[in-house]
C-alpha cells in the first residue's frame, strides 16, 4: 500500500481554519512563529508560552473530552472482558472522575504559581490558564470548572446515547474511541486520490464512530461549548469525517455506503447531523480546496511546500474589540502589529 506523505508543509484542519476565519493575526502568531522569531526572538519566546496556554472554557473543554474517553474505554475494555460486576463498574466511573478533579486541581495550582517569565521552567511543564498569565484572580473559577467536567460525565452517563454505546459495545461491534490525552494520533486524512488534492495535508479526526458492517458507519463528535441554536445542518467537520471514512475505502463516491454522523452537545445531550449525502461530500471536497487557497493567499508566491508566510503587515487583525478582549495573545500582538 503507498504510504500517503504529502509534500505540503501547509496542512489543512478545522482548528486551523477556524483560527484564521477568526483572526488572521492569531493564524500568524499560531501557525507561522517562525517567522515573527526571525524577527523578534524575545517576542516569540512570549508568543510560544502564549500558544500553550488555555482559557478557563477551552481547559473546561480539553478536561471533559478527557473524562468522557477515559469512561468510554473502560465501557469499552468492561465489554470486552465480559466483566458484569456492577458494584466494581461504580467504583471504576467514581475513580476515573476523582483522578480528572485531582488532575485539575494540581494543574489550576501549577498555572496559578506559575512564574510566566521564566520560560524555561514553564516548558518544563508546560501548563497554564490564560487568565492567570493576565493577572486575574479566578481561583472561584476552579470548583465551578470541576462540577462541569464532571457533570458533562454525569449527563452524558443518564442519556439515551449512553444507552445506545453500551448497546454497541455489548453487540461486539467495532468501536474506535479517540485518545485526546494522545493528541494528532491518526489524524491524517489521505486526500492524495482527490484531484488537485495530492499534494496537501489534511487532519481530522473523530471522538468516536462505530463500523456496523463494511457499508454502515456512525461518526460522533462530542461538544462541549455553546451550543448553536441556529444549527440545522451537517457541520463542515462532520462533512470532513465522513470524506475521511470514504478515503479509507479508497473511494470518493457513497454508493451503497451508509454513514450517519452528529455533534452532540454534552450541555443538553442534544445531537445536529444525519445521513450524509453525496453532496456533502462534493461539498467538502471543494471546501477543503477553497480552504488550501485561502491558506495559500497569505504565503509568498502562494507556495504551500515552502510555506512562508507573508510580510506580517498583510495579516489582519480581528476587526472586533470583543475577540480581543479576551484573546490569549493579545499581550505579543499589541507589541508586534503596529
Ligand atoms: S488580540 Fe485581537 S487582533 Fe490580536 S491576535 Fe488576538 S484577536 Fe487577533
Amino acid at each position: 500500500m503507498k504510504n500517503f506523505s504529502p509534500k505540503h508543509n501547509l496542512s489543512r484542519s478545522h482548528t486551523r481554519i477556524t483560527v484564521l476565519e477568526w483572526c488572521e493575526r492569531k493564524y500568524y502568531l499560531n501557525y507561522y512563529d517562525f517567522d515573527l522569531k526571525k524577527r523578534d526572538p524575545e517576542l516569540w519566546r512570549q508568543n510560544s508560552v502564549l500558544k500553550r496556554l488555555k482559557s478557563v472554557e477551552m481547559w473546561i473543554g480539553e478536561k471533559s473530552h478527557f473524562l468522557l474517553s477515559d469512561y468510554l474505554h473502560l465501557f469499552q475494555n468492561f465489554y470486552k472482558e465480559r466483566d458484569a460486576n456492577p458494584a466494581l463498574r461504580d467504583e471504576q466511573v467514581q475513580k476515573i472522575k476523582d483522578k480528572i478533579k485531582t488532575e485539575m486541581e494540581k494543574e489550576f495550582e501549577t498555572s496559578k504559581n506559575m512564574d510566566f517569565s521564566d520560560y524555561d521552567k514553564f516548558f518544563e511543564k508546560k501548563i497554564g490558564l490564560s487568565e492567570h498569565f493576565y493577572g486575574e484572580d479566578i481561583d472561584d473559577k476552579l470548583p465551578e470548572a470541576i462540577a462541569k467536567v464532571q457533570e458533562n460525565l454525569d449527563r452524558f452517563m443518564q442519556s439515551t446515547r449512553n444507552t445506545k454505546i453500551h448497546g454497541y459495545f455489548e453487540d461486539g461491534y467495532q468501536v474506535y474511541i479517540e485518545s485526546p490525552r494522545e493528541p494528532f494520533r491518526s489524524m491524517n486524512v489521505d486526500v492524495s486520490l482527490i484531484p488537485g488534492l495530492e499534494d496537501v495535508s489534511v487532519l481530522a479526526v473523530p471522538d468516536f464512530w462505530v463500523i456496523f458492517s463494511d457499508q454502515n458507519f456512525l461518526i460522533l463528535d462530542w461538544k462541549s461549548g455553546k451550543e448553536d441554536i441556529l444549527q440545522d445542518q451537517i457541520s463542515t467537520q462532520l462533512k470532513v469525517y465522513a470524506l475521511k471514512k470514504l478515503l479509507k475505502m479508497k473511494k470518493t463516491t457513497l454508493d451503497n455506503v451508509t454513514i450517519e454522523a452528529y455533534e452532540i452537545y454534552l450541555n443538553s445531550m442534544n445531537a445536529y447531523g444525519g445521513k450524509i449525502q453525496q453532496e456533502d461530500i462534493d461539498f467538502i471536497i471543494s471546501k477543503i480546496k477553497s480552504d488550501i487557497e485561502t491558506q495559500k493567499s497569505f504565503l509568498q508566491e502562494g507556495d504551500a511546500e515552502k510555506n512562508i508566510p507573508l510580510d506580517p503587515d498583510f495579516f489582519h487583525d480581528a476587526l472586533s474589540e470583543k475577540k480581543c478582549e479576551t484573546c490569549t495573545f493579545r499581550e505579543v500582538c499589541k507589541k508586534f502589529f503596529k
